[in-house]
């Protein structure tokens, strides 16, 4: 194997098998790899060559030497944006577009396809996950598609939609009287006892490289450069201090000219463990008790909290939140100006960049990203009430003029004709 566990603090080694935390000094596991042996046999054109899909950067990821490709997730597309930069006050702006991300239309399908090849290999028979909605859709899915039996737990207030496509994969479903951190606290005890694969317990360090694949794409897809800045939504936090570790491995394999990014993380208000501490300067998480519409945002107590806070400062970066009116006008926005449906994540990445471009913390001339990462078809809950639905016409020219006149008499859109 070209890659093993590290402590993230003591470097202890701790070989491949299912494990998130060192027993040493009780803090998260990371994977880490043999760059020397990778520099040279990794190119531009060897991974170009590849097929569009995660898998073309198989070598910076932790993949088991049987593994085959099964589930062919993202290469999603990095969009130009030109006239949401216009409306933020902005100009080379570029929207990542995971709302579709195959095969369950968020970033999520990227850490669930590494967490299953692993669990295959270590031999679990079942997966498990505590998930805010999207990572129990991946998981339900991919495991279907595998032939592994999956047991999802999900806070009971979710979504209808990510509910449903939770349950039409077959997966058993507990759907718990609580709050995410309640019900990933209790999926930490049902790992200790059950040999279950936990794709973001005790397969959290394999699962969480996934996410590096979204930095790859964006800067193999900027040809081969890095931006100067990305705006990242962050639950967990584990996301965004991955798309760091990308353009970090890139430069070490010298596949990206060195160059500073900016880190920019964005969370909503109702839930902003993270943006509040960098804000207020501290290194530690104050946990919060969740109250947001973007429940897939919803974690009052961040595992990788203080790594993001760290990443962000490091880099020169911000953090941001906005408010539920903010994420839902965001979401409204973005589909307007660009022809892109997000979910409440989506929402929250765009609110807080328009935020960033009014304080001034990112300059309109830089090349910026925006991580859009599911699917707004998933929570259309949320605009519930924002659009009319009129009484329908008869199906006669005079009906419809009369209709066009009164419509085009009252019409609002948040982009001026
Ligand atoms: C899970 C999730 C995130 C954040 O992921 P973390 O790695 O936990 O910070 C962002 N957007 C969406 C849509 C998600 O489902
Ligand atoms: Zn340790």
């Amino acid at each position: 194997m070209s890659y093993e566990l590290r402590c993230r603090e003591c470097g202890k080694s701790w070989g491949n098998q299912p494990r998130n935390i060192c027993d040493d000094c009780f803090s998260p596991l990371e994977v880490h790899y043999d760059y020397e042996a990778l520099c040279g046999p990794v190119t531009r054109e060897r991974i170009s060559a590849r097929a569009p899909n995660m898998w073309r950067y198989a070598e910076l990821l932790p993949l088991p030497h049987n593994f085959r490709v099964s589930v062919p997730a993202g290469f999603t597309p990095l969009l130009p944006a030109p006239a949401l930069a216009k409306s933020l006050g902005a100009k080379t702006l570029f929207v990542k577009n995971d709302a579709v991300c195959l095969p369950t239309l968020s970033f999520k399908d990227r850490v669930v396809a590494v967490a299953l090849a692993n669990a295959r290999s270590f031999g679990f028979d079942t997966v498990a996950c505590s998930s805010t909605g999207n990572l129990a859709n991946a998981v339900a899915a991919q495991a279907a598609r595998a032939g592994l039996k999956a047991w999802i737990f999900i806070p009971a207030d979710l979504e209808p939609a990510k509910v449903l496509g939770t349950q039409v994969f077959g997966a058993n479903l507990v759907r718990i009287a609580g709050s995410y951190d309640q019900v990933n606290r209790l999926c930490s005890q049902i790992a200790d006892g059950r040999p279950w694969g936990f794709v973001n317990v005790n397969l959290r360090p394999y699962y969480s490289e996934g996410s590096k694949t979204v930095g790859f794409e964006i800067a193999e897809q900027l040809g081969w450069r890095l931006p100067d800045n990305v705006v990242v939504p962050m639950a967990g936090g584990s996301l965004i201090i991955k798309i760091k570790k990308a353009f970090d491995e890139l430069i070490k394999l010298r596949l990206v000219e060195p160059k500073p990014v900016k880190i920019f993380g964005a969370q909503a208000s109702g839930c902003s463990p993270i943006s509040t501490a960098v804000k207020s300067g501290t290194s530690e998480i104050e946990p919060q008790k969740p109250a947001t519409l973007a429940r897939s945002l919803a974690i009052g107590n961040p595992s990788d909290g203080v790594y993001a806070i760290k990443t962000i400062r490091a880099s020169g970066g911000w953090a941001e939140d906005v408010s539920d009116a903010e994420i839902v006008m965001s979401i409204q926005l973005l589909a307007e100006t660009e022809g892109v449906f997000t979910e409440t994540a989506g929402g929250v990445t765009v609110g807080c960049a328009r935020k960033l471009y009014q304080e001034g913390r990112i300059h309109p001339d830089e090349t910026t990203v925006l991580c859009i990462t599911g699917n707004g078809l998933k929570t259309t809950d949320v605009l519930g009430g924002h659009y009319q639905s009129e009484e329908p016409i008869k199906a006669r020219m005079a009906d419809f003029e009369g209709f066009l006149e009164k419509t085009l008499a009252t019409s609002k859109s948040l982009v001026e004709a």
